[in-house]
């Protein structure tokens, strides 16, 4: 497979509501849609998830472009792609620029999909020896609520849709007692906290009151890019920790294990450089990992769930059905909740759906 063409779509889709989380106040999810050709005339999508601010990482949607158009797609014009397990290393002398790459890298697999007629998830599974799931189970993310009574309806909102894993975002004043009553209204529901780094190690005592609420885990409570503190952390509370932002390779993640950083990893390929470095980590331990999501448009969305139908994969994905999200998408067709909670996975050739820029 030959790479002919490829064509940069930046995209702006406003949520249905603002999400907030520990770090701002996000109203439209932006992206950059990467659209590769082949000389056989296949085309491939693939969805750079790149914010408008560096909030979450240090890339941005304006930097993104600029590293694609300027860097990385010139290292991939004309080459002969065998696998698309390659591809990292024919864009290796880019340092960092993690989703930018991220990508690109899922276009190529998309297309290589396409080309041999089999869905991305089939073609994901060849690569472990791993027969794909056809519907997957997704939690949801909810953001930072104004007060315990929106929260509390969200909630119950959100089990009511399907949803089986409730995800809150936290931040220091909206955390322990907003957790606490959603536990006491829903006493058996999976239930954890992403914190976006907004504590620090001076915070025990208060993120050890967590313990009692029988979370399934705490996202990232430290730094953005810290590992040595999340083990003093670990070593002091009873509540798994969950590493996000801090991971960012597989020898990221090795290293955090033998630290006992954290017990669970929020695995987005999109933070750890793609699909590639994804299955690189997915296969180090395959249950303490989990899909997450940056509130992906249906082309990220179609390729989150061709990874979380990896068999592996135990814990609820952040892959939320299509309303929980936007009005309008731009894919030829809309994510719907299963009633047990789970979405189905595309069984078409690639991602399964085509991308239609509104
Ligand atoms: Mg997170």
């Amino acid at each position: 497979m030959q790479i002919k063409r490829v064509d940069l779509f930046p995209i702006s889709l406003p949520y249905k509501t603002p999400f907030v989380t520990s770090y701002g106040t996000m109203t439209h999810k932006t992206a950059v849609i990467v659209q590769i050709e082949t000389t056989d005339s296949v085309i491939g999508w693939g969805e750079a998830s790149l914010d408008s601010f560096p909030g979450y990482d240090a890339e941005t949607l304006i930097g993104g472009l600029h590293i694609l158009k300027d860097y990385l797609i010139p290292l991939i014009l004309g080459q002969s792609i065998i696998t698309p397990t390659q591809v990292p290393g024919l864009i290796q002398a880019v340092r960092g620029n993690h989703f930018a790459k991220a990508g690109l890298e899922a276009a190529i697999w998309d297309a290589y999909a396409r080309t041999h007629g089999v869905s991305l998830a089939q073609l994901l599974g060849s690569v472990v020896g791993e027969v794909p799931r056809q519907r997957v189970a997704v939690g949801v993310a909810v953001g930072i609520q104004p007060n315990i009574d929106a929260t509390l309806r969200a909630a119950g909102d959100y089990l009511a849709a399907g949803y089986t894993r409730l995800k809150f975002k936290i931040k220091p004043g909206a955390d322990v007692e907003i957790l606490g009553e959603v536990r006491r209204a829903f006493p058996d529901v999976m239930l954890m906290a992403d914190a976006n780094s907004a504590y620090t190690l001076d915070d025990t005592p208060h993120l050890a009151q967590l313990d009692d609420l029988n979370l399934l885990m705490i996202e990232q409570p430290l730094a953005y890019n810290d590992l040595y503190e999340h083990s003093l952390l670990q070593a002091r509370i009873q509540t798994p920790i969950c590493l996000d932002e801090s991971v960012k390779s597989a020898h990221d993640w090795q290293l955090a294990r033998h630290i006992n950083a954290g017990k669970i990893l929020n695995l987005k390929p999109g933070r750890v450089g793609g699909l590639t470095e994804a299955l690189r980590i997915y296969q180090i331990q395959r249950d303490a990992c989990w899909v997450g999501g940056m509130l992906e448009t249906g082309i990220g969305r179609a390729m989150l769930l061709a990874l979380a139908s990896l068999p592996g994969f135990v814990i609820p994905g952040d892959i939320s059905a299509t309303d929980r999200y936007f009005e309008q998408d731009i894919v030829d067709q809309r994510f719907i909740l299963n009633t047990d909670g789970t979405l189905n996975v595309p069984q078409g050739d690639g991602l399964g759906v085509v991308f239609q820029p509104v």
